[in-house]
């Protein structure tokens, strides 16, 4: 709730002019019975047409007051509930910007759009409501009161009355919102899961054809679906038997009134007095009405508003030392150590265990291993995409964790295993993350990443269209553009995971030609599938297991590492195990 709050006092002017009009609406609408009254008393009673005109005048100019007032209100909560739900917006977004994979895990990423969505327009919602009505009920209600007693010619059951009623209507809703309540929470979980399965099926729309399963993915969906309809159907149905309930109270009340009144009135005044008691206990009562309203929709507001201060009291779990909170642009020689690094996913089992390795800059380190062997979980660790939970790494003999966060990334080239492209042109994706760049910049980094063929081969060069996701390019060609976009980083350090892969090996070798001969004093790690791309590295560290099992150059570990000699022989000729 505290978290939330804080986005309000920004706007707190907005928020009293707009507590002044509300008071003034409040105001000018108590006033306009007791003209009513004074109306029919001294002006109709005493068939005067002169006070009928002056009372009517004023009654006019009141209306209008009120009225402006009341647009007034609309307009600045309406305005105070758009600026309060775009800063949240921007806030859970920034936010969600530094999660790492920990905290997305906790969350899904269905369940953080559904946050920065729907539920902080829920929040919107309570925000226009409680600014429209939160005040003027209480003011509606006293005032009310008061002027009710005024008015209630002396007949004391009057007030039993409107007494009864008010319990009525709180029953009631009180009644309606022990069923409703939980079905709230139940709702946005819903809407969760739909989100789910909406982002599941649309990014895998290409398996789901291939597969045929288009049937059971409707159904999946479907199913989600009628659950959110059957509850938010559930709730509607109950809120909107609540009106018509409220409205058979409200007359059945009227009655009651003007059947007291009756039994009573002996002259034109009294008369008078029953209108105007009528309009303040109708007052009094919807004022009691909108103050459970409030009750109603503040529960199902309550669940957004948790759930968005969720997303905005988590700890983030990377972040910048003490005192390092500012990038200075430091560029490191780009030695980098591991010392006994051990990470498991979560918190849970270990990943990789104990791995101490050197990548010294001017080098190429190679990493080999089977699939889930924990290669790219070693490398992630690097640009600290999750923290060690044991062991530490160090940057020329620094702790990574002692280094500013955006200067350690702006040190390292990285290209991770699963390459995405965002929509834009290829110039904008090769120029990802580099603050100013020449058309040149981009040449060298296409030329050195063998892009430059396909690029060329296009009449439109780096203008040409890359769709979200890099949907339009073919594997190979989104790897290498995804290799550019590292390389124009200029850093000292590059991390290839699995980059080579998805090429032909022509262009492989093309490549590491090219890489070796422009790489000069950077620190190389490269982690392979294929023993080819990596035999001529300084130096090749062997996973297994998440654990290091041989370390030397191709010749060496041949003789020594059975694990490399098992990949290298699954992979190469005789004669080229001899060589
Ligand atoms: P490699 O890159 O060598 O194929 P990974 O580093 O991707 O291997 O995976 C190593 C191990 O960590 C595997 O057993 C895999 O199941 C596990 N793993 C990888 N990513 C995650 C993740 N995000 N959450 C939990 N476990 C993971
Ligand atoms: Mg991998």
């Amino acid at each position: 709730m505290k978290t939330i709050l804080k986005y309000y006092r920004k706007y707190w002017y907005l928020i009293l002019i707009s507590l002044a009009f509300l008071t003034g609406e409040a105001i000018c609408e108590l006033q306009l019975p007791s003209y009513m009254s004074g109306l029919l008393n001294d002006g109709v009673g005493a068939s005067d047409m002169a006070v009928i005109w002056s009372y009517g005048w004023k009654m006019i100019l009141l209306s209008l007051t009120a009225c402006v007032c009341a647009v007034t209100v609309g307009f600045l909560s309406s305005l105070i509930g758009a600026k309060v739900a775009r800063d949240l917006r921007f806030e859970v977004f920034s936010k969600v910007m530094n999660f790492a994979g920990e905290e997305y895990n906790k969350f899904s990423v269905a369940s953080l759009i559904t946050r920065s969505t729907n539920d902080i327009t829920q929040i919107q919602t309570l925000t226009i409501f409680t600014l429209r009505l939160i005040m003027f009920a209480p003011i509606m209600g006293i005032g009310g009161s008061v002027m009710a007693v005024k008015y209630s010619g002396g007949i004391g059951s009057l007030a039993w009355v409107i007494v009864v009623a008010i319990l009525v209507i709180v029953i009631l809703i009180a009644l309606a919102l022990t069923i409703v309540q939980p079905k709230f929470s139940k709702m946005q979980k819903q809407i969760d899961k739909v989100n789910q399965i909406a982002v599941d099926e649309l990014s895998g729309m290409m398996v789901i054809r291939a597969f045929n399963t288009q049937k059971h993915e409707e159904e999946r969906f479907e199913n989600a679906n009628a659950d959110l309809t059957r509850t938010s159907l559930f709730t509607s149905r109950l809120m909107a038997m609540l009106i018509p309930i409220m409205t058979i109270v409200m007359n059945g009340i009227m009655l009651m009134i003007v059947w007291i009144f009756s039994q009573h009135i002996e002259d034109f005044s009294q008369i008078a007095n029953m209108v105007a008691f009528m309009q303040y206990a109708l007052q009094v009562i919807m004022s009691f009405m909108i103050i459970s309203m409030i009750f109603i929709i503040l529960p199902r507001a309550k669940v957004s508003i948790v759930r968005v201060s969720e997303v905005l009291t988590t700890e983030v779990s990377i972040k910048n030392a003490e005192g390092k909170d500012e990038p200075t642009g430091e560029r490191f020689k780009g030695d980098v150590k591991f010392e006994n690094v051990s990470y498991g996913y979560g918190g849970g089992a270990l990943a990789v265990e104990n791995i101490t390795f050197e990548a010294k800059s001017g080098q190429v380190t190679a990493l080999i291993g089977s699939t889930g062997s924990g290669k790219s979980t070693v490398v992630s660790l690097l640009p600290r995409l999750m923290d060690v939970t044991e062991g530490k790494i160090t940057i020329d003999g620094v702790d990574i964790r002692d280094i500013n966060i955006k200067d350690l990334r702006n040190n390292i080239g990285f290209v991770p295993q699963k390459n995405i492209l965002f929509s834009g042109d290829i110039a904008s994706n090769v120029g990802y993350g580099l603050e100013n760049f020449t058309q040149e910049d981009l040449q060298k980094a296409v030329d050195i990443a063998q892009a430059s063929e396909f690029i060329n081969y296009d009449e439109k060069g780096f203008e040409r269209e890359i769709s979200q996701g890099g949907a339009n390019v073919s594997g190979g060609q989104k790897q290498r553009l995804a290799i550019a976009r590292a390389i124009s980083k200029n850093a000292p350090i590059y991390v290839f995971d699995d980059s080579f892969s998805a090429l032909d090996f022509k262009t492989d070798a093309k490549l590491r030609q090219a890489l070796a001969e422009e790489m000069g004093e950077a620190c190389v790690i490269i982690v392979a599938q294929r023993v080819g791309t990596i035999k001529n590295a300084d130096k090749i560290i062997v996973l297994d297991d998440g654990k290091i099992v041989g370390e030397g150059k191709h010749q060496d570990l041949l003789k020594t590492c059975k694990t490399y000699l098992d990949i290298a022989k699954s992979q190469l000729s005789e004669e080229e195990l001899s060589l």
